[in-house]
């Protein structure tokens, strides 16, 4: 068996929800690495053990997009002696340096010495440690100040441990420790995005799409679900709602201005997501937006769009510019998806010329007076269709 020390960051701090958010972190855990071998997931000294017979690049690559982990580190485990701590620093570092090509590789030990029974202090473990290796390998010499390489040594209650990596995570908080969100998921950049923050501040997302077939088509909906199936890598389970929206459309496009079609296509997602939230419990609605980037987007028409809202609207990306959400949409594997072109819902009889300024007793006015409104709603919810996914699984379950 291999074993990863796994940390947690922001966890540490939450008083008494910590328990709450460790044991989620080791249920997740547990979750995403269940199809791959034999693992053992355990608390331990304030942080999480993993315990693995699998692959160990292919755990590093999971444990790296699940939020709630701070950093973690592929460790040897020793007995609790100086030379048993001697021999693991020697083997860990062996292949470290074949990968560094330079010379001298400087290094230093930090050792931490949680059982105080232990009879060295930890300055002489770093000492002792210090000079084997340096005996061992004449290539290293020591540099207390950014080193190349930092031998990471702990004493603990039965056993030591040493580690020379420390693998950055995703941060955050473990998905479900927070409250179910609905997330309103386009094929563009942003949503994802959006989506994805909401996950690493632990919240569990539900994705609701609104497809507008016949006028948009089903290439659209295909992205959706590819966006999808990226994103879920991210919590343990993930559900997609496509609610159809064609009729909507119409109805706004035939009843409205043309120039608050986009407002008002808003609105109607919004009055759909309200009752989506309330099945499945939810505490808010996510979007995409950022201020100012498009029409839609201008801070009236956020406020105008967001006025029939029952739920809360949360924006992560309100204050941030294309160029940091494309950053992160890489990063996170969604961007070569989002980028593929294909027409979204709000450019179904887009306005030649959308209003920037709306006037809120005017779209109310107006929304109100749609024909057969609550049925409109209706329909939508009770025709939406329902994917369910693991985070294992490209395939999902389809429900009506
Ligand atoms: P995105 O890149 O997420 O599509 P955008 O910059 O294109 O965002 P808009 O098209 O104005 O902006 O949409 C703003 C937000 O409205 C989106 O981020 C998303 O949350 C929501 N939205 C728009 N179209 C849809 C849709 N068809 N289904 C679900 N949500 C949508
Ligand atoms: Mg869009």
């Amino acid at each position: 068996m291999k074993t990863i020390i796994v940390r947690y960051g922001e966890i540490g701090l939450k008083g008494k929800n910590r328990q709450l958010f460790e044991k989620r972190l080791v249920e997740n855990i547990r979750t995403h690495l269940e199809p791959y071998g034999q693992n053992h997931v355990k608390k331990c000294w304030g942080r999480l053990e993993v315990e693995t017979n699998y692959d160990l690049d292919t755990i590093i690559d999971i444990l790296r997009t699940i939020p709630g982990i701070a950093n973690f580190s592929p460790c040897l485990h020793t007995s609790l002696s100086l030379e048993g701590l001697e021999d693991a620093a020697q083997k860990i570092v062996a292949p470290q340096l074949e990968q560094h090509s330079a010379s001298p590789v400087t290094f230093r030990v930090t050792a931490k010495r949680a059982n105080k029974h232990f009879p060295i202090f930890s300055t002489e473990i770093e000492a002792q440690l210090g000079a084997t290796l340096l005996k061992t390998f004449p290539q290293l010499k020591v540099q207390l100040q950014h080193p190349m390489l930092e031998v990471g040594v702990e004493v603990r209650e039965k056993d030591g441990i040493v580690y020379t990596e420390k693998i950055s995570g995703m941060g955050g908080l473990p998905v479900n420790s927070r409250e179910r969100v609905i997330s309103l998921i386009s094929g563009g950049i942003d949503s994802p995005v959006a989506s994805w923050m909401m996950m690493k501040r632990g919240c569990s997302v539900i994705y609701l799409y609104f497809h507008s077939f016949p006028f948009i088509g089903e290439q659209t909906k295909e992205k959706v679900f590819d966006l999808v199936k990226l994103l879920r890598i991210y919590q343990p389970t993930s559900r997609l709602y496509v609610a159809p929206f064609a009729e909507i459309q119409k109805a706004i496009k035939t009843q409205a201005p043309e120039k608050l079609r986009t407002i008002l296509y808003r609105r109607f997602m919004n009055l759909i997501a309200n009752r989506i939230a309330q099945i499945e419990h939810a505490q808010a609605i996510i979007t995409g937006d950022s201020l100012a980037q498009v029409a839609s987007q201008t801070l009236n028409n956020l406020i105008c769009i967001t006025e029939n809202a029952a739920y809360p609207v949360l924006r992560p990306l309100i204050g941030m510019d294309k160029q940091e959400i494309m950053a992160l949409s890489r990063s996170i594997g969604t961007y070569s998806t989002s980028i593929q072109d294909f027409p979204d819902c709000c450019t179904v009889f887009q306005p030649r010329k959308p209003a920037t300024r709306s006037f809120l007793p005017e779209v109310q006015k107006i929304e109100n007076s749609i024909e057969n409104l609550e049925q409109l709603i209706e329909n939508a919810v009770e025709n939406c269709e329902i994917y369910h996914y693991s985070c294992h699984e490209n395939q999902a379950i389809v429900k009506q």
